[in-house]
């Protein structure tokens, strides 16, 4: 490890540092096998929005962890909160430099929904960190230890880093970035259901299925779009089978004139692709005025 550590971040003892921690959209995701310990092959068209969980990080005289925002009950607020086990990753490996630190986390997104936040705020909280205690990890190195905190962390250790939309590949840990994507006008969308991804894998009918036709360059809107129509997200039979309340979510964002809708990850989080901006915010208001209760915002993606 000790050979990883180039990156010289030092932080100035007061510092806060604060970071998006944003949701992580599987525009496609197609399941193409399974390894014999039970993890499942995936290719996966992956972006990142502007919208997301915040993290706050500074130096205290001992350590402290506060939630607040919307879905801040839903979480643990222990040890086996992801941005605690990420820290106590961190402190693990380096006791010398790993003084006390106090985390805010503003929980925006929600629980177990397939928009991956809490890898998302895994991975800001070791991005935050290694600046904090001064620990110069590099990527390769953040990467190591995010992937034993969950599959899907490395990816967002990826969007914290360049924030680039990526194909994803392997268990989800070999990532591909895209240099050229265009920002997505995006509404993000759930009724309330959480779903547990490992269920959602169990519940798959076939694990054999072809990967992700070639990325071509994707220069427009339009171009991703297109591009989308032609793949999968291979877990949305199965997911569908424990939440079936997940196509009407699909069905309402056709009635807003969405350019494409698909469920993200394991769901139930459902996204739409709209051509511009106003008219994601018009899709997301008249969500938000026929159920109240939903979680819905119009955001975009990050490129
Ligand atoms: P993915 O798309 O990667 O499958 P997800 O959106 O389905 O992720 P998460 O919201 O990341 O799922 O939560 C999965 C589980 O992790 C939940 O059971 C939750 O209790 C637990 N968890 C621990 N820490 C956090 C956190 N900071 N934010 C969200 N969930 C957390």
């Amino acid at each position: 490890m000790a050979g990883h550590r180039s990156m010289n971040h030092h932080a100035p003892a007061s510092e806060t540092i604060s970071l998006l921690a944003p949701a992580k959209i599987n525009l496609a995701l197609h399941v193409t096998g399974r390894r014999d310990d039970g993890y499942h092959f995936i290719e996966s068209l992956v972006a990142f929005t502007a919208f997301g969980d915040r993290i706050d990080v500074s130096p205290d005289s001992e350590d402290h962890f506060t939630m607040t925002g919307p879905f801040a009950a839903a979480v643990p607020a222990d040890g086996a909160n992801l941005v605690l086990k990420a820290r106590d990753a961190l402190r693990t490996r380096f006791p010398g430099h790993a003084t006390p630190v106090e985390i805010r986390l503003e929980k925006n997104l929600p629980i177990a929904s397939g928009i991956g936040g809490g890898s998302s705020d895994a991975a800001a909280t070791l991005i935050a960190l290694n600046r904090l205690w001064g620990l110069g990890l590099d990527m390769p190195a953040l990467n190591e230890i995010g992937l034993a905190l969950g599959a899907d962390v490395p990816m967002c250790l990826h969007g914290q880093h360049s924030r680039s939309p990526l194909i994803a590949r392997g268990i989800g840990e070999a990532l591909d970035a895209l240099r050229r994507f265009p920002r997505l006008p995006i509404v993000l969308a759930n009724d309330g259901t959480g779903l547990s991804t490992p269920q959602v894998f169990q519940a798959l009918a076939r694990r054999d299925n072809p990967p992700l036709p070639s990325p071509p360059e994707f220069a427009t809107i339009e171009a991703v779009c297109s591009y989308l129509k032609q793949t999968r997200n291979d877990l949305y039979a199965a997911s569908l089978t424990l939440a079936p309340a997940l196509s009407h979510m699909l069905d309402l964002f056709t009635e807003t004139g969405a350019s494409f809708a698909r469920m993200s990850g394991s769901g139930a989080t459902c996204f739409a692709v709209f051509p511009d901006n106003a008219a994601a915010e018009a899709a997301a208001a008249f969500i938000k005025q026929r159920h109240p209760q939903w979680f819905a915002v119009a955001t975009e993606t990050r490129s």
